[in-house]
Order: C-alpha cells, then structure tokens, then sequence
C-alpha cells in the first residue's frame, strides 16, 4: 500500500482498494494502523464516483528519505518526502580513494546538512557506490577503484549512525532506478541504463527489478573487450570499452590531441589551464573543433557496439544514457544509436527509444531514496 501511493501520489480509498484488490474490511484495517503508525494521512474529499464520497489518503507529509551517491570524485546527498521527490539536495568534492571512514563520514555530514533544510521523520536511506555491491550483505565487494573498501560494512555502519534502515548497491545500479521512479524511463519494466562517466557501467532492471547477477557485478560493461591488442586498462587487462571511451580515456586521446597540435582548441586550452578533462573534450567537439568531435564519434561507435549486443541479448524497452560524459549530448547519443539499430535485429529496435538521462546528478540520490522506500515500506518501523 505505502509503495503504490508512493509511485501513485494521493489517492482516494475506493481507488486504493481497487489498485491493491483488497476487500473494503481489510482496507479499512491496513490503513487505519498505516494511519496510527503515522506514515499515512488522510486529505480532503475525492470526486464522487457513483455517489459514494470517497476521501483521498496520501503518504505523511513529514516522511523524510535520505539518498547518497557517492561516485569516484564526488559525494551528493538529497532528503526527499515519501514519493522521492527531491526536498534539498548539495553536492561536494570527494575522492573516493581516501576510504571508507573518511568518505562516509564526509557523506553522514552532507547528509545531515541537507536534512537539517528539510526537517521530518526519517524513514531510511539509501546509498549508491561506485563498485560492486553484495546487496543482501550491504557492503561493496572487491571494487577496483575503492582501495579500502572491500567487504566495508557500509549498511550497518550507516543504518546505525542514522538511526535507520540503509539499503547499499551499486551506483550505476539505483541510476536505473531512478530513471525509472522519476525519469524518462518512468513505468517501465524492461529498461538498460548506460553510465558513463569516470567509468563505464550498466544498471539493467527486468520485469521491474534490478538484475545484479551472483555476485553484484551484472551490467560491468565498462571491461568488455573490444580488441586484443587495444590500449591498456586499468583493471589490468588491454583493449576494454573503458579504455578506449568514459572520462579518463577521453581525457587522455584529448591530451595527446592538444599536445601533436591537431586539436588547436584543446591546445589553447591545455595552454591556458595545464589539464585537460572529458568536459574540455565535450566542449571543443561542441565548438566545432574536428579531431575533438571525432575522438567523440568513435568512443560512442564503440559503446553502440556495446551497446547493440545487450539490446540483442536483453530485448529492453528503453536505453538511458546518463552520467557525465553524456553531457556529451547528442552527438554521442547519434553515434550510439546508429551503431545500436544497424547491428540489432528489426524487431528488437522498432520500438526502442535510445534517449539521454533526464534527471542528470539526480538520478542516483532519487533511485538511492526509492530503494531505501523499498525496504522501509516492506517493514515499517
Ligand atoms: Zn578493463
């Protein structure tokens, strides 16, 4: 009942009897101890429907969710109502190789920030991570750019400084879910959500939940291998989609270009500010600048390809692309498509919209609330 007046916003009982299917007897039972336990409130009078007066019950108004997300070089922390929608949100610098002490205290403080501009009753709180995460256990697990981090019991540790329940996964992982709650993806059962940001990962949601295979890591897509003999990766291995496209990759091409002079903007950028960075490559491919906007071109040729194999394998009703490199824009987004519908099958692409990410930085903090409401709802305190 909480979920769907969460996803559904107020509505009036006979409609909520209707939705859950529940006999009129039961209904009244479930909401009135909903109501006690004040997490439900009762508004105004609904339109009639065949004569009978039906009043319109909604999530509390002071319900507060806390949703994190922490990525390789920044925390964000939102405090949102019942429904996720977003009440204050604020963002810092953070690297996230200082450790999990240091990080989550830094993630606990912004946390507490934002709430204190939004006082309620918090519910739960949820957190996205930059690597793999064992769900059930609510800890990362071996993530490759999180020294320190492995097998952190970040739940635990979180759900008791907050004071209460904590739900952790994957940040690529609650982007999907988040898109899916309040984004472009709304609704939708079958959907990929392509990140691509520092790194390059993929959050898949079948039949409304997310996939995360065995061990958490479903959806790495950023160390599937293109070519033998490709650039190295971090990982350890050559020739991953990472090493050639997502925001170091590019940073690195655009630093090469400026340096033999065949990018004259991002010479006079290197120039000007001694670094160069994914945004500096975004930005010269959007002046115009042609060995810039082709390094663009042929990092979204190789994510179609990537991209292409999971819609033939995965059949999804919708692709999002989001993350920072996306700000890339529709240059990206012409490549990745093209690539996508001419390896598909017809069938696969005929309906499927490949769109850009809608709720931009939002996505993880609401899609980190969503599943926290997840757990809250599923045993009220
Ligand atoms: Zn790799």
């Amino acid at each position: 009942m909480l979920g769907v007046l969460r996803d559904e916003g107020a509505l009036s009982r006979v409609a909520l009897g209707e939705r859950l299917e529940l006999p009129r007897a039961r209904l009244a039972a479930e909401l009135g101890r909903l109501i006690d336990d004040g997490l439900v409130e009762v508004g105004g009078p609904a339109a009639s429907r065949g004569g009978r007066r039906s009043t319109l019950v909604h999530l509390a108004d002071d319900l507060r969710v806390i949703g994190i997300d922490v990525g390789a070089t920044s925390i964000t922390a939102a405090v949102t109502d019942g429904r996720c929608e977003v009440l204050a949100s604020a963002s810092e610098e953070c690297d996230v190789r200082l450790g999990p002490v240091e990080v989550l205290r830094r993630a606990r403080e912004l946390a507490a920030r934002t709430a204190a501009r939004a006082p309620g009753r918090l519910i739960g709180a949820g957190i996205g991570l930059p690597g793999p995460v064992s769900f059930r256990d609510g800890m990362p697990v071996a993530p490759p750019i999180m020294p320190g981090w492995d097998r952190y019991p970040v739940r635990d540790e979180l759900a008791s400084a907050l004071g209460c329940p904590v739900t952790v996964d994957n940040d690529v992982n609650v982007m999907a879910l988040g898109e899916r709650h309040a984004g472009v993806a709304r609704s939708l059962d079958d959907l990929i959500f392509v990140k691509v940001g520092t790194g390059i990962g993929c959050g898949i949601v079948l039949g409304g939940r997310v996939y995360r295979g065995v061990a958490g890591t479903a959806g790495d897509i950023g160390h599937v291998r293109l070519d033998d003999f490709g650039p190295p990766c971090a990982c350890g291995e050559v020739g991953c989609l990472e090493a050639y496209f997502g925001g170091a990759a590019l940073a690195r091409d655009g630093l090469t270009l400026a340096r033999t002079g065949r990018s004259p903007v991002l010479a006079e950028t290197l120039a000007a500010t001694g670094s160069l960075t994914a945004r500096d490559v975004g930005t010269a491919a959007a002046s115009g600048d042609f060995a810039a906007a082709s390094l663009v071109r042929e990092g979204g040729r190789r994510l179609g390809q990537v991209v292409a194999s999971l819609v033939s394998f995965l059949n999804p009703g919708m692709v999002v692309i989001g993350g920072g490199v996306s700000r890339l824009g529709h240059a990206l987004l012409a490549e990745v498509r093209s690539a996508v519908y001419r390896r598909s099958l017809p069938l696969a692409t005929g309906n499927l919209p490949i769109v850009l990410s809608e709720l931009g930085d939002d996505a993880g903090v609401i899609g980190a609330a969503w599943s926290a409401t997840e757990r809250a709802f599923t045993s009220p305190a």
